[in-house]
């Protein structure tokens, strides 16, 4: 009996072994036949060529209206939520807000591990946009994840353990990391983020066995006083490059941050990565206004074992409005022309959607798939833009569309070889921008060199409503084959699937399927809250799973619609469906807002009109939407002590509340406190005037 027991034991422990030898089980061979493997979701964007297109079929355009909860997944935080989960032989891995990790049974839910990287909470304030993250990649039995603080950490994808971790960024610098690593070849490529603070962009790429840097390629040059940087870049810096810059862009790093886009181009042996704006945004104020300032808003593609230039395409030379090329890289072979080629498509903030050759990065086509009024249309001989001069806002205001909020920001594309179409989350989003005359660089805090959020000039005001599109786009005819408009910019991103079916979240808490050849709604489900990450799909035991992360997340106060700003979102979840499911979200409790900050005390006309340029400095970026709190409802601002403690003393920096006090004086942060008194005082009078009848119009205060 005693040995019978012992032989179980082992049996199980072996079994058990096993289980962990295959946790995290992929290697090139593996990612590199990705399209074969239905049943999984290896790497970001499900293969090397980041389609986002599964074949799976069994959830389809006859049976989709069957689509219910199988589980979901409630997670620590209502910050945003913007990661593609991979899924790995019955394993999900998802990143979360704080670059948390966890890993859960794809088929139950059921918890494996979590793992919390301990940030150092004070750089939440470096990140522009929440601190978000996007994903995960896994590899030969690790995890990898890119932190909000710049590290770079490996960790045993059975355990959720830290086999390595390295510091990829000055961690003293504005710089964050919110993009999925991808592993190309034995490396780990991540970039960063930071451009609209101050820094020099770049991406590297680390040995994924112990974390060892391989190469770095500068997407700016440095300082020329410093001479070269020693790295993958020089070479091209010294040969055309360098010659683009004018000015002293170095003292603001220049920009050029690869935050989202890498793909592997197998079929050329290259790594393709998207480069982001400039520091400052105002081309005039970085580089003198004169110059391409390579490799700012570039497609570059590089050897991915030694780093080495390939060729670039820069979608905007002398970049000046934040329109970034880090938007979603997809590899496609597209039959144009009656002539097969190997393309690369992009549709980036600036509203064009490009077609480019990947084997010489020459582009094929570019026409827009949003209403803009920057360029008169893209040269196909030179590869320009043909800008409208008014559009750089030299003399006078300019409104321009799309803006630096983007056509198409982060949230991800899909193209269906089945229908030969792009599902893109498109956006219009106008902002008037003129020069910052006053410009004062904020060491640590936005930088741009533009004055913006001024109303539409005389004539534009017609264009000015923001809103959104699902967009599906044919890329060999560059036109529209339908589009779904949405009443707010910042949708979900798209998963296009064999079963004719295209799924998208919405900001408004709607997750939808629709028939992918012609955009009829087929189904949704009531998320209560934005679904904006980009969803994907998987089978284990032959059920197919559609799943995606529910949550804000994007720019700007977590980007959720201006009419859902009253309360803060509840926590993000993991949804996950299929056919038949029954399960329920969690009941969620009524909010009532916490009190306004009133007190007696008195303050001077100047110092309140102090305090609210530095309230509009430094905070009301993070603190005018509803997720973090409104410091007008702070009992913190109801004493002199408390709030030196939090804003100079940085007491909160755990939470991400960095201590500003290399930015603020203490008479500065205290005239801070009076003016939130001001604005809480006339929120209660708003919050009597609406209770005694006054009724509608009576909203938010001081945002
Ligand atoms: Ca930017």
């Amino acid at each position: 009996m005693f040995k019978r027991a012992l032989a179980a034991a082992a049996l199980a422990l072996l079994a058990a072994c096993i289980q962990q030898a295959e946790n995290g089980a992929i290697d090139e061979q593996r990612l590199l036949a990705a399209e074969d493997d239905p049943d999984n979701w290896l790497s970001y964007g499900r293969t090397y060529a980041e389609q986002r297109f599964s074949p799976l079929e069994d959830v389809n355009d006859s049976n989709v209206g069957q689509l219910g909860l199988a589980f979901s997944v409630q997670l620590d935080t209502n910050r945003g939520q913007e990661a593609t989960p991979i899924v790995v032989d019955g394993i999900m891995y998802f990143s979360t807000a704080w670059s948390k990790v966890m890993a859960v049974k794809a088929d139950t839910g059921e918890v494996l591990w979590q793992y919390d990287p301990k940030n150092i909470g004070a750089k939440g304030v470096h990140a522009c946009c929440d601190v978000v993250n996007r994903g995960v990649a896994v590899w030969e039995g690790k995890v990898f994840v890119g932190t909000i603080d710049g590290r770079l950490i490996a960790l045993d994808a059975a355990n959720g353990k830290e086999v390595w971790s390295t510091v990829t960024v000055d961690q003293k610098k504005p710089y964050t990391i919110t993009m999925a690593p991808r592993v190309v070849r034995g490396k780990v490529i991540i970039g960063n983020s930071g451009a609209e603070l101050g820094v020099r962009g770049y991406v590297s790429a680390y040995d994924a066995n112990n974390g060892k840097l391989v190469w770095r390629f500068y997407t700016v040059p440095g300082n020329p006083a410093d001479g070269p940087d020693g790295a993958a870049s020089d070479e091209a810096f010294a040969k055309f490059a360098g010659k683009t810059w004018n000015g002293n862009w170095w003292e603001m790093g220049g920009g050029g941050t690869v935050w989202d886009s890498v793909v592997y181009d197998a079929d050329f042996n290259q790594l393709i990565v998207g480069v982001g704006n400039g520091s400052p945004w105002n081309h005039r104020a970085r580089s003198a206004g004169k110059g391409d300032n390579l490799f700012l808003s570039s497609i570059l593609a590089l050897d991915p074992d030694t780093g080495k230039y390939k060729w670039h395409y820069q979608v905007n030379p002398g970049e000046t409005w934040d329109f970034t090329a880090t938007q979603q890289i997809t590899l496609a072979d597209l039959t144009i022309d009656g002539k097969p080629r190997k393309v690369l498509m992009q549709a980036p903030k600036n509203g064009f959607f490009y077609v480019i050759d990947r084997s010489n990065g020459k582009l094929i086509s570019a026409e827009n798939f949003v209403p803009q009024n920057w360029a008169e249309k893209i040269d196909l001989v030179t590869g320009r833009p043909i800008e409208r001069p008014e559009a750089r806002f030299a003399d006078k205001p300019y409104m321009v569309y799309p803006s630096g909020l983007g056509a198409h920001a982060w949230m991800p594309m899909s193209y269906s070889p089945k229908t030969g179409l792009v599902y893109i989350p498109a956006m219009h989003a106008p902002i008037t921008m003129k020069d910052d005359v006053n410009y004062e660089r904020h060491p640590g805090r936005w930088n741009t060199g533009v004055n913006m959020g001024g109303l539409p000039p005389k004539g534009q005001e017609h264009e000015a409503a923001f809103m959104g599109w699902l967009v599906a786009w044919d890329p060999v005819k560059q036109k529209a084959a339908w589009k779904i408009e949405r009443p707010w910019p910042w949708n979900g991103g798209t998963l296009a699937t064999g079963g004719n079916l295209v799924f998208q979240g919405d900001a408004y808490g709607k997750f939808h399927a629709y028939d992918a050849r012609d955009g009829k709604e087929l189904w949704s489900f009531n998320a209560g809250q934005g679904v904006l990450a980009g969803p994907i799909t998987y089978r284990v035991n032959g059920v197919q799973y559609v799943a995606v992360l529910a949550g804000y997340g994007g720019s700007m106060g977590m980007a959720r619609p201006a009419d859902w700003m009253e309360t803060p979102p509840p926590p993000g979840q993991l949804l996950v469906f299929k056919l038949g499911g029954t399960a329920k979200l969690p009941e969620r409790p009524p909010y009532t807002p916490p009190p306004f900050a009133v007190s007696d005390e008195k303050f001077t006309p100047a110092q309140l009109a102090e305090g609210q340029k530095w309230y509009l400095t430094y905070c009301s970026i993070c603190h005018a939407g509803p997720t973090n709190p409104d410091l007008f409802r702070s009992q913190y601002a109801l004493s002199a002590d408390a709030w030196r403690s939090v804003v100079i003393d940085g007491a909160l920096q755990d939470n991400g509340m960095a201590s500003f006090s290399e930015q603020l004086t203490k008479d500065q942060a205290e005239s801070i406190r009076a003016y939130m008194l001001k604005l809480g005082k006339e929120g209660t009078a708003a919050e009597a005037a609406r209770k005694a009848g006054g009724g509608a119009g009576a909203g938010k205060t001081g945002a």
